[in-house]
């Protein structure tokens, strides 16, 4: 598995409220993204309601998981490839070695994976001595600079092209240049040679469809389709949840994940894999294998309240308008995944007490459901897994938040459910709240254990009058 930094979450935040460059590119994303995304749902022929019924596809599919994934496997077999459910991450590793060892493979190119750097594929393969390229232009760039992705399709949101500039000067010996295009280029002409020599290639896999046994990858950039088409050997991976029943649901999904992907109706390159290449075709690989993962998503179906987030197909849609993630960015989660999709997935993953400044921070604005292609209740998701820490959980090991924050909430929950005594309480604070610093109207600093609050932001004075006494005089 990847490295897991969840604890470091506010530390990290912090830093990246204060990196202006990353509140720039953040601001920049969630500005062209946000509102394309929620144009192209509008724009869709059968209008935005699709979601819905995207959601209900979904859904099915999670409730009928075991068949489908049987009937998937039995078709990609019968199309002449071959199928291996891991259970984790270290299976899913040791049968991709055992693959590369058997054709002698030295050198790999992967597409774009999310599972793969869930699970650590690159550094496993790169310790058994394999050369490792990734080939999507942002996974490249993070690659060449020994990071992690920061957005799942943007993965080099935060690095500028100066940045970009740098480090291609630096790893690849070209002259310093800053022009995006030429850039590019210089990454294309790079990656055209690994491609040429590459002896086995890897990719995710936004998509299977159990009814044809076919495997689908969704790029703008093409480099999936020549990483799936010309290595003699291709492994793909996909978490197991990645499946669609039939051919018809398979195509509603496409269609919404690019839109909630990038605004597309379409993405550029849409490659259907359904196996090996025959006798007698030009292209495709000559052996085909699908890794199908569990790694703790069998965990998370069994569990009603959270079976729901198996229905995500990670198109990053909602990570482009949650007000949390568009001001620390990828990298404070400290995993693969980050945003509304990351402050649920993450917790069920790694452990709920581990993460849960994830799901913590978010806001529960709701922005991340109104915008999902497969309308994923992400709130209540949230709020199901603070329950969990406030009063613990053995089935997922959950040790419940310290007992001093729980007295406070208990005894603020009897105060306001009790009107004499919230009135004198407001009465009281109206009072005490003139001794303390402000500023324009708003209090600057509050005692502990309140202080949280004010670290980064002001509060507003409590009103000399309450709504109740407006209300009761009539003004
Ligand atoms: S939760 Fe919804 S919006 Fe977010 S990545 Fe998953 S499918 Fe996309």
């Amino acid at each position: 598995m990847t490295e897991i930094t969840t604890e470091n979450y506010l530390s990290e935040a912090k830093r990246a409220i204060k990196n202006q460059v990353l509140q720039n590119a953040l601001a920049d994303l969630q500005h062209r993204f946000g509102t394309e995304t929620a144009l192209a749902y509008q724009n869709l022929p059968e209008g935005p309601e699709l979601r819905f019924k995207a959601h209900d596809i979904r859904m099915h599919t999670i409730d009928n998981l075991d068949v489908i994934l049987d009937k998937l496997a039995e078709n990609v077999r019968k199309n002449g490839g071959h199928v291996f459910f891991a259970n984790n991450g270290k299976d899913a590793i040791e049968y991709s070695l055992r693959i590369a060892r058997k054709h002698n493979v030295k050198r790999v190119v992967k597409g774009k994976s999310m599972v793969t750097e869930e699970i650590g594929l690159n550094s496993a393969f790169i310790e058994s001595g394999l050369d490792v390229s990734e080939t999507d232009l942002g996974e490249y760039i993070i690659q060449l600079a020994g990071e992690h992705p920061s957005h799942i399709i943007a993965p080099a949101i935060h690095k500028t092209r100066n940045d970009v500039g740098k480090l291609f000067s630096e790893k690849m010996g070209i002259p310093y240049i800053t022009d995006p295009a030429k850039l590019t280029q210089a990454a294309r002409k790079a990656l055209r040679e690994k491609f040429l020599a590459a002896d086995m290639g890897t990719s995710g896999c936004n998509l299977a469809c159990a009814e044809t046994g076919h495997i689908t990858t969704v790029s703008n950039e093409g480099n999936i389709r020549m990483a799936t088409t010309m290595p003699k050997v291709y492994i793909a991976f996909m978490g197991m949840e990645r499946v669609a029943a039939r051919l018809e649901d398979h195509d509603v999904l496409i269609r919404l994940l690019c839109r909630g992907a990038s605004a597309q109706n379409m993405a550029t390159y849409v490659s259907y894999i359904g196996g090996p290449r025959y006798p007698g075709q030009a292209d495709g690989p000559e052996e085909f294998h699908l890794v199908i993962l569990d790694n703790g998503r069998s965990r998370i179906l069994a569990d009603e309240d959270f079976r729901e987030m198996l229905c995500c197909i990670r198109c990053a849609a909602c990570l482009n308008v949650c007000p949390v993630y568009g001001k620390i960015g990828g990298h404070s989660y400290g995993f693969t995944y980050s945003g509304p999709v990351g402050a649920v997935v993450t917790p069920l993953l790694v452990g709920i007490n581990k993460a849960k400044h994830l799901c913590l921070g978010e806001t529960l604005c709701g922005a991340c459901k109104d915008q999902c292609p497969v309308d994923i209740d992400i709130p209540r998701m949230l709020l199901a897994l603070r329950s969990k820490l406030a009063e613990g959980d053995s089935v997922w090991g959950v040790t419940p938040a310290d007992r001093k924050e729980k007295s406070m909430y208990r005894a603020w929950s009897w105060m306001i459910s009790h009107r004499g005594v919230y009135d004198l309480f407001l009465k009281m604070a109206a009072f005490g709240q003139k001794f303390l610093p402000q500023k324009e109207g708003m209090i600057r600093w509050l005692p502990p254990p309140m202080n949280g609050w004010t670290q980064s932001r002001d509060m507003k004075p409590i009103a000399s009058e309450s709504f109740l006494q407006r209300w009761r005089k009539g003004s």
